[in-house]
């Protein structure tokens, strides 16, 4: 239940209105219009209880009345007690993402929402202290205890039974005395204020240029958007703080995204070094008080500094000064499930929305932001070298074609060739450390029947059953359907003739170990996470990051962010393992994957060495990444968009139907494919069967809208979406700039 009461006056600028749209957190078309309480004002963004069926939901007034009921039906809604509001810029927000993504706003102010209880009241601690009565009966107890509440401090009644050494019942019985008297605590704060002064390093180089642009942009308190565009291990992270040590002097709050809450630790530890306290958190990891706390700290002001992932970017800021998107060219930004939306761009609106400066920081930027910044859209601003004596790593290609038939490779399922093994010993010799990256979890992708050529695939995806040995099963990475591992073939009964084919890490890890039974080393690897806990996965970093092992094997959970300084070897296992499939962004995914496993390579005063291991080296990728040419690679991806009309240049946005009665998707499909309008400088593909055209169960077809950069896709998808009637069953999900195609 919600609490409320009438508002205090209205305030007298704000005109009375009696009814107002109130926007519910649930996909419903637009806001439902309530009555107000007599004499209550409830300017946007207030939070009120509203009546619905025989429920009653927490809403927000968004507007003036929408004409949807008649007036004599209208039901109350009642502002929340102490009148919380949310801010009226994040309402805008709201309506603007729900307009781009195509989603009701309810659906987005879900998302806003995700914290009820921080609505409610303030719980007040009691505490008692000496009051002036002298009880009329003193014992022994009860003289100690009024002794030591005589030092002044606020006491709970258990916490003064314990400092006097006496029962709960002494303390009571000098409360109903009088003799101890009831005092009301603030709720302990656990968000103390970021210190911009902390420790403030000196920067250095083309440093002092970045820092002196950003600093000048959080001081104009307006939309700007820059580019931090550096070398791995060039003091982005660095740079940025400094401007949020100019927003913190500046009074205002700051946001920094980051794509994984695998990234967080390490970097709640470098913040805590610069700024003296722990930024406040947000991810779908807290606890329900932590969130309840977190969010009513945004909210009042008090939480300064917020780290969090893409949900975080909708959070009741009241004086937000700065965004940070790290890593920015991540996927992870992109949200698949539920509303589809880009992290990434959406805070690229927000800080417009709040008229405050954006950096989006990357070593291998997306090229959507390379372009903004090379366009003078966004101010471009270059880190080209290492802080200290750190040297970008050498970078050189093992060719696995010619490796293949080299003599000392005794038979196929060996997947760390000669070369990659001398250097493995080079290191371990010198006693530093060796990543070995392959971005596949589990032992194998697939299990095959010898003798039938059975392969085990997920009934319920299209998808094959990877077998996880440690943990004796095969396991769907779509939808978590796992089987213990059979030893039989369930097609032809034979017995001993299941064969694992091609690596994962956990395979990778078994053959190195063969190899170097001596050496120390971990797998880190993201299912580590979804079935161990996030322990075991920050675990086995934490490991490497000390020196207790020597080797870390992992999937693209160890590419990123993290700062290695005795690392000096990265082999990469597959390095054609990203592909080129026909994903208008599959060469810049691997280029940036690889770029960035490359780049923990030798860090600190150690040179770095990488080691590609691969089929194709003639391939572009590879050639940029052995050559170091980032930008050529760039702008030869930005000449095939280009051609292409592909975004940048471009627009594009899919259509995702899906259901669990197979024939009612493709017929929906069909239907939709039927009916595209036609218009100037649109192209409409498909439906074609999806990657996964079985997923969780579901069918999935998709169709794909190609437009001209300056079309107005939302327009036409709307205009689309009104000409077919798709039944209950059926969903069809609409994907505005997709990053993937699956
Ligand atoms: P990036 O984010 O670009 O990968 P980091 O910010 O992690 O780079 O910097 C790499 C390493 O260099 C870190 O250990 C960082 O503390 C250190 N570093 C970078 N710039 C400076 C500086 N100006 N003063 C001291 N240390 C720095
Ligand atoms: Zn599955």
């Amino acid at each position: 239940m919600i609490r409320a009461r009438l508002n205090p006056a209205p305030a007298p600028e704000i005109a009375v209105k009696p009814v107002v749209g109130v926007l519910l957190p649930l996909p419903l078309a637009g806001a439902y219009d309530y009555k107000l309480p007599p004499g209550v004002n409830a300017p946007r963004g207030t939070l009120v209880a509203a009546p619905l069926g025989n429920r009653e939901m927490l809403g927000v007034v968004w507007g003036a009345c929408e004409g949807t009921v008649g007036d004599n039906r209208l039901k109350t809604a009642e502002p929340l007690d102490g009148g919380p509001r949310l801010p009226a810029k994040l309402c805008d927000f709201i309506d603007w993402v729900a307009d781009y993504t195509l989603n009701p706003p309810g659906a987005i102010l879900a998302m806003a929402l995700r914290s009820r209880g921080a609505f409610e009241p303030e719980t007040k601690r009691i505490a008692y202290v000496r009051g002036s009565v002298t009880p009329p009966r003193m014992s022994e107890a009860r003289s100690r205890a009024l002794e030591i509440a005589g030092d002044g401090l606020a006491r709970s009644v258990t916490g003064l039974a314990e400092d006097a050494n006496v029962s709960a019942a002494v303390v009571r019985g000098l409360i109903t005395a009088g003799a101890l008297v009831p005092t009301e605590l603030p709720e302990f704060s656990p968000f103390a204020a970021p210190d911009p002064a902390h420790d403030t390093p000196q920067m250095l180089g083309d440093q002092v240029a970045a820092v002196q642009t950003l600093r000048g942009a959080v001081a104009a308190q307006k939309f700007s958007a820059h580019l931090l565009d550096g070398v791995t291990g060039s003091g982005k992270t660095e740079v940025y703080f400094e401007a949020v040590a100019e927003a913190l002097r500046g009074g205002r709050q700051v946001l920094i995204l980051l794509p994984e809450i695998a990234l967080t630790a390490q970097f709640l530890e470098r913040f805590t070094a610069r700024f003296g306290v722990r930024p406040a958190e947000w991810h779908s990891d807290l606890s329900q008080k932590d969130r309840r706390r977190t969010y009513r700290a945004v909210m009042n002001g008090e939480a300064r500094v917020v780290v969090g992932a893409r949900s975080s970017l909708f959070l009741p800021f009241s004086e937000l000064g700065l965004v940070i998107v790290d890593e920015e060219h991540e996927q992870a930004f992109k949200q698949q499930e539920g509303a589809i939306y880009h992290a990434r761009d959406m805070a690229v609106v927000r800080a417009r929305i709040e008229d405050c400066p954006i950096i989006l920081a990357s070593a291998t930027p997306s090229l959507e932001s390379f372009v903004n910044a090379t366009s003078g859209r966004y101010t471009h601003l270059r880190l080209t070298s290492r802080h200290g004596v750190a040297e970008m790593p050498t970078v050189q290609l093992i060719d696995l074609r010619h490796e293949r038939d080299a003599p000392d490779v005794e038979h196929k399922g060996q997947w760390l060739s000669p070369p990659l093994r001398a250097a493995l010993e080079r290191v371990l010799g010198a006693g530093e450390q060796a990543m070995l990256f392959l971005n596949r979890r589990g032992y194998a992708p697939l299990t095959l029947c010898e003798a039938c050529g059975h392969k085990f695939t997920c009934p319920h995806c299209s998808a094959w059953l990877v077998e996880h040995k440690y943990k004796k099963r095969l396991a769907c990475h779509q939808c978590g359907f796992a089987l213990p591992m059979p030893t039989d073939c369930p097609q032809c009964h034979e017995k001993g003739t299941l064969i694992p084919c091609g690596p994962g890490v956990e395979r990778v890890a078994e053959e190195f170990a063969a190899f170097f039974p001596a050496a120390r080393y971990a797998i880190a690897s993201s299912d580590m996470t979804a079935h161990a806990g996030p322990g075991e996965m920050q675990g086995a970093l934490r490991l490497f990051a000390r020196g207790e092992v020597d080797v870390l094997i992992g999937t693209q959970i160890v590419a990123k962010g993290h700062h290695f300084p005795h690392l000096t070897l990265v082999g990469v296992v597959d390095a054609d393992l990203g592909g080129s499939d026909g994903d208008l962004r599959a060469r810049e995914r691997t280029f940036q994957l690889l770029h960035q496993v490359s780049g923990r390579a030798g860090r600190a005063e150690k040179p770095g060495l990488v080691l590609l291991q691969t089929r194709n080296p003639d391939d572009a990728v590879m050639q940029a990444l052995l050559k170091g040419d980032r930008d050529g690679f760039y702008e030869q991806e930005r000449g095939f968009r280009e051609t292409y009309a592909a975004p940048p240049f471009g627009r594009l946005a899919a259509l995702v139907i899906s259901g669990y009665d197979g024939e009612a998707v493709r017929e929906i499909a069909r239907q939709l494919g039927k009916a595209a309008p036609s218009a100037l400088d649109v192209k409409v593909w498909g439906p074609t069967p999806a990657f996964y055209a079985l997923l969780r169960g579901q069918t999935r077809e998709r169709l794909l809208v190609q437009a001209a950069k300056g079309v107005d896709v939302q327009s036409y998808l709307k205009a689309w979406l009104a000409l077919v009637k798709v039944p209950n069953a059926v969903r069809v999900a609409v994907d505005v700039d997709p990053v993937s195609f699956f």
